[in-house]
């Protein structure tokens, strides 16, 4: 699938013509591949910095999984275990402070 980044319209096959593809849409050269989200079974465009790390999960799913595991943890845990796993693991005190996976891979650079 292919996803255009000038009207987002998703499809399977580009037009063609005069050796050209075009998005089916609009006409636009600017298209990409899609990525299928294995979670939610949507497709999803990778922002355009991030098309070489993009994963199979989309920014959604990824965002959710974060919340969700906060919300766990902090109703699971005893507060004192928790300050104690932060002061032990790098990650967890990251993900614990609202940090995203996002945020850390950009800043390790
Ligand atoms: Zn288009
Ligand atoms: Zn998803």
């Amino acid at each position: 699938m292919y996803v255009c980044t000038d009207c987002g319209n998703l499809f399977s096959q580009p037009g063609w013509s005069k050796g050209k593809e075009f998005c089916p849409a609009c006409g636009s050269r600017n298209f990409i591949e899609a990525v299928y989200c294995k979670l939610c079974h949507e497709y999803y465009i990778p922002a355009a910095d991030e098309l070489w790390e993009y994963t199979e999960y989309c920014p959604d799913c990824v965002n959710s999984a974060e919340e969700q595991l906060r919300e766990a943890i902090l109703q699971l845990v005893d507060p004192d275990y928790i300050d104690l796993l932060r002061s032990e693991y790098d990650d967890l005190d990251y993900i614990m402070s609202g940090g995203t996976k996002k945020e850390q891979t950009k800043s390790e650079g």
